[in-house]
């Protein structure tokens, strides 16, 4: 059933901030090296790094440091990140940004004496996020689009990777089994070594942000090889996304966070503001505590006409508004919402993954031959990432990750033979719809069901006995799934087909989300139980680890600090 095989030096799967990075890397550190980027869309035009607003964290400014910036992440993180990741992420991100700019191309704005600008986000202590307007991710990933076509970078586009095969004996990994979404064929490609940069993306639940290529295929092949996952109860919600009816791919998509930070109120369907009543910082408090006051609102059914609340930005002057959220109130004007002067329905939408595969500060996953970067990874946020270090996350290890593979290909590297059965089971799976008959129920009533059941009982909060529930709800939806008949006659763009496959990464992601939600017995960050409030001892802070079904907690060793303490020396 394979058509055609590949053979290639080094793999790329996806090609956002992390995937473009790698391949750059790996080019530059290895130019004999043969390097393919495959990628489910059209390179620079898919993902996530393209669709960044706000900008990137990096201590660039006289008065901030890469301590302070440490700190940030850590006490941001609640004490859950793996401090020499998240060490690498505040110093390579110095590092980054220059390359961004002198060696890349990207242009910034910039402060009237010539400096880069930096602006605040929330939960951080200094104005640290470098910018282009708030069309950051298209600046950063146009430019490194270009810089990988000018190069001899082979491209594999509209091609799914569907499974990573292991070599024979299983000790390695020998390539990736993909469909070539244009034709429907099978191809597989073997490499030395491969990156995993798929990006994650919670778009299981009703409400969310990621672009809709992404459906957590990475995460779902790297569970399913066996790999170890962490923190994949940590998933988190931006308070605003925009909420205008299900017709409308706008519902769910970010309004940013600047419209707190600059005064905007939340209110109830009532019209009343409610934020205060939770928080004394009321809407300038953390996108977590915003999202539960918020959620808490809408299950008191106070609500707006689709079922969210409003936000007001009027009071603040509505020329203000629209000079200073241009963007914001055409987005919204689209949708027939004034922004400027009126109210705009919102809901909390799901943004980002904090959880990912296990890895090592070179990008090394525990599978010789896999590496991993950006949002597919997990330990660099811990219990929440700060706004601003999610492109800082992926341009940062996506470079590890090119430079490593570029060394390890010239030292260890091979060409390995794959487990044909493995290829040959893959492929099985891949076609079990076509070999049903007739389907009783259709895909959009098993989307409604995922939705609804991580939206309710896998959400902003969580319960023990929901969180079960929702694990038995997700093996039947998956039982379904396998049951589920589709039409196999034309393969070409069958959408149906890539659909069905988007679900059925989408529902064992979920299963796995929801299994580390039930074992972790505390409240931190993203992840709020209503049966277990408090939030546990920091000093014996502890991460989910999933591997299939089991969930162990594993100590965080704190390599650098520990709770209570800090590196910087002006606080001591
Ligand atoms: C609306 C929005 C705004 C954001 N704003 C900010 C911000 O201001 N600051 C910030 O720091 N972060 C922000 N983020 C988060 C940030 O975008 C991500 O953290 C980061 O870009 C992820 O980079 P990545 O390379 O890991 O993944 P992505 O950039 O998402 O790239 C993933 C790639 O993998 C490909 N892919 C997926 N599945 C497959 C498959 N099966 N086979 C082959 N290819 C596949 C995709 O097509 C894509 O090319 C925002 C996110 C969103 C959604």
């Amino acid at each position: 059933m394979v058509t055609s095989r590949i053979d290639t030096d080094i793999l790329i799967l996806g090609s956002g901030g992390a995937g473009l990075f790698a391949a750059l890397h790996a080019c530059q550190a290895a130019p004999e090296l043969s390097i393919t980027v495959a990628v489910k869309g059209l390179l620079g035009k898919c993902g996530c790094t393209r669709m960044v607003q706000g900008g990137y964290n990096v201590a660039l400014a006289k008065g901030d440091s890469i301590e302070r910036h440490f700190m940030d992440t850590i006490e941001g993180g609640k004490w859950l990140p793996d401090q020499d990741l998240a060490w690498q992420l505040v110093t390579l991100a110095v590092e980054r940004i220059r390359e961004l700019e002198n060696e890349l191309g990207c242009f910034f704005d910039r402060n009237p004496d010539g400096s880069i600008h930096q602006k605040a986000f929330a939960g951080q202590t200094f104005d640290r996020t470098v910018h282009k307007g708030d069309l950051t991710g298209i600046e950063i990933i146009n430019r490194l689009a270009e810089q990988v076509w000018a190069r001899g970078i082979a491209r594999l586009e509209e091609h799914r990777a569907v499974e990573l095969i292991r070599t024979k004996d299983a000790a390695a990994l020998s390539g990736v089994l993909f469909v070539d979404m244009r034709t429907g064929e099978y191809v597989f490609v073997r490499a030395k070594a491969v990156l995993l940069a798929t990006g994650g993306g919670p778009t299981m639940y009703r409400y969310h942000t990621p672009s809709g290529d992404k459906s957590c295929d990475g995460l779902a092949m790297a569970w399913r090889a066996g790999l170890p996952l962490r923190d994949m109860e940590m998933v988190q919600f931006h308070p605003t996304g925009l909420l205008a009816g299900a017709h409308t791919r706008m519902t769910g998509t970010v309004l940013e966070e600047g419209l707190r930070g600059a005064g905007g109120h939340l209110l109830n369907g009532a019209k009343e503001r409610f934020m205060s009543r939770y928080d004394p910082k009321a809407e300038r408090a953390t996108r977590d505590i915003v999202s539960r006051a918020m959620f808490a609102e809408i299950k008191k059914q106070n609500t707006s006409p689709h079922g969210g609340l409003y936000i007001s930005m009027a009071h603040l002057g509505p020329e203000r508004v629209a000079k200073e959220f241009k963007g914001m109130v055409e987005r919204c004007a689209d949708c027939g919402f004034d922004l400027a002067g009126g109210l705009v329905e919102v809901v909390p939408t799901a943004h980002y993954m904090m959880g990912g595969v296990e890895f090592a500060a070179d990008c090394r996953t525990e599978l010789p031959g896999l590496f991993v970067a950006g949002e597919d990874s997990g330990g660099v946020h811990g219990a929440n990432r700060l706004g601003g270090n999610g492109v800082a996350n992926s341009t940062v290890f996506g470079a590890v990750a090119g430079d490593t593979m570029a060394a390890w290909v010239r030292s260890e590297g091979a060409l390995r033979e794959p487990d044909s059965a493995a290829i040959e089971s893959a492929v099985a799976i891949c076609e079990t719809p076509f070999k049903r008959r007739a389907a009783k129920s259709n895909l959009e009533s098993l989307r409604e069901k995922l939705f609804e059941t991580m939206w309710e009982r896998v959400g902003i909060l969580r319960d023990g006995a929901g969180l079960e529930q929702a694990l038995r709800e997700l093996g039947s939806l998956n039982d379904e799934l396998d049951r589920f008949a589709l039409d196999g006659a034309n393969r070409a763009f069958n959408l149906g087909w890539h659909d069905w496959m988007n679900l059925k990464n989408l529902a064992a992601v979920s299963r796995v989300i929801t299994a580390a939600a039930i074992a972790r017995k505390d409240s931190r960050g993203a992840h709020f139980r209503s049966d277990f409030p408090e939030t546990g001892s920091l000093d014996e802070s502890a991460f989910t680890s999933i591997r299939f079904d089991e969930v162990t907690m594993r100590p965080v060793t704190f390599t650098r600090v520990r709770p209570g303490q800090t590196l910087l020396k002006d606080a001591a």
